[in-house]
């Protein structure tokens, strides 16, 4: 239930006051029978939502609920898609053993010992995440640290690793299910710290989770504050990768501590770094309400760059008219459309993914529509394992039809900005159902790969 409260600190230089904000109130799995929406569906429905939910999470909050689904159109509603669990998230086998055991109200034990089973097979941490890419410190690995690119540093804070609502897309999930014991703030803050400090190469921390933004401000102040300190000038960019503004927009405007995240913002600024909130919009619904646009309002206010991000799902925002939708109503919110992601393999994928063809063409019919303001947008973006590949295009060379594949990114760093060639395939979902094209044996970072690999990779 909505309880409303008002904020009478909000008047502040920050912004005009929005009078009243619903309290946070969030639903999970156990919540599905008092979500009053869903009153409308059958039992059987809402135990099959009980179903899915058991392998992939669920969680959503009022805001979603009653500010950005239309329930007119359940169960094709973009954002009822991005948030509610379907039926054909799981394969039809997985998915009949689990409804079987929730419509005989089998003891929660055994719908665990049943779900993590298909979790497992869901490839939940794809493209090398766990043995490549984080740091160690002498012998001990650096807990919520990833350095993949030289310059760029992928920080977890631990008390950021679950968000105002989950996506039924995410590749994170893996993080959710069954959570490590939180980690002192505190103690990792300092971790960072000295990383940053005895890496002179990297230029710029992105915080990820999960969500960092559902910290409080307080909290996520122990994080950044230190950074901002003079000995780590070679930091140029602190971003902070976040759905806040699409899931939980209050947090920018009438949360209890939005003024103190708003100058946290500004101390970022004031020390003379950039500070770029990596705001995840999945759908153009998301920048049509009131208080989403004057948390973007409010965020850069304070000299932030809001840039946007986000992969393209079947069932959600794959057409073109909704990307460039999107891409325009952020330039006329002042913020900088910046990656088109393909979705990568793991959790849901057969339901969520589309082939790079149709992801490409999607993308070309976008940009067409849309002013040179919204192209500072790349994609597809694949963050496969040697880097993130851009699928720039299709054409023929020699007579032979190919993709044409950039690398934005490598983890090499000299790989930046090389374009390479896949034979074209209009089945191919990701990097490695693609092959290399001019009968070449290898992708040129291939053997690269082999000797950086400290143990057994995925091969994505
Ligand atoms: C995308 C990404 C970054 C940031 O890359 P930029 O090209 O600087 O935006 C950093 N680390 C990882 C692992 C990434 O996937
Ligand atoms: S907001 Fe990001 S981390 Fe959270 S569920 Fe969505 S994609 Fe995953």
């Amino acid at each position: 239930m909505a309880v409303t409260q008002s904020y009478p600190g909000l008047a502040t230089t920050h912004g005009r006051p929005i009078n009243a904000t619903p309290a946070f109130k969030v639903f999970t799995r156990k919540d599905i029978d008092n979500i009053t929406p869903l009153r409308r569906l059958t039992i059987q429905h809402r135990q099959a939502m009980k179903a899915v939910s058991a392998v992939l999470p669920f969680r959503v909050n009022n805001y979603v609920i009653d500010e950005l689904i239309d329930w007119n159109n359940i169960p094709d509603d973009p954002i009822y898609q991005l948030t509610f669990p379907q039926p054909e998230m799981l394969r039809k086998a997985d998915f009949d053993h689990m409804y079987t055991l929730v419509a005989k109200d089998a003891p929660a034990d055994e719908i665990k010992v049943a779900a993590r089973a298909i979790q497992a097979k869901l490839n939940p941490h794809p493209a090398g995440q766990l043995e490549l890419n984080v740091p160690r410190d002498g012998d001990e690995p650096i807990p919520g640290l990833q350095h993949k690119y030289r310059e760029t540093v992928l920080f977890f804070p631990a008390a950021g690793q679950t968000c105002h609502a989950y996506c039924t897309y995410c590749f994170r999930w893996a993080q959710f299910v069954g959570i490590d014991e939180l980690k002192m703030a505190s103690k990792q803050a300092d971790q960072l710290v000295a990383y940053v400090k005895a890496h002179p190469e990297v230029r710029s921390i992105l915080f990820t989770g999960g969500d960092p933004l559902v910290m409080k401000s307080k909290v996520l102040r122990r994080y950044i504050e230190p950074l901002l300190a003079p000995e780590l000038s070679h930091l140029e960019s602190i971003r902070i990768g976040s759905k806040a503004p699409a899931y939980w927009p209050y947090k920018f405007v009438t949360d209890d501590d939005s003024d103190d995240l708003l100058s946290l913002f500004d101390d970022v600024v004031e020390s003379g770094r950039n500070l770029a909130l990596m705001a995840h919009f999945t759908h153009p619904r998301e920048l049509e309400t009131q208080v989403a646009r004057e948390a973007i309002r409010r965020v850069r206010s304070t000299g932030a760059v809001v840039r946007c991000q986000a992969p393209i799902v079947r069932h959600v925002n794959d057409s073109p008219e909704v990307w460039s939708r999107m891409w325009t109503e952020e330039v006329k919110l002042g913020a900088v459309p910046y990656y088109m992601f393909v979705e990568r393999d793991t959790g849901a994928k057969h339901y969520f993914a589309l082939p790079l063809e149709r992801a490409l063409n999607i993308y070309n019919e976008a940009f067409q529509k849309v002013s040179g303001l919204a192209r500072t947008v790349r994609g597809p973006s694949m963050s496969a394992s040697p880097g993130k590949v851009l699928v720039d295009g299709v054409a023929e060379v020699g007579g032979e039809k190919v993709f044409v594949l950039k690398m934005l990114q490598g983890r090499d760093p000299s790989w930046a900005g090389k374009v390479f060639f896949a034979k074209f395939d209009d089945q191919a979902n990701w990097l490695n159902d693609l092959k290399p094209a001019f009968g070449a044996s290898s992708f040129f970072f291939e053997a690269p790969m082999e000797q950086m690999k400290p143990r057994q990779l995925p091969t994505n």
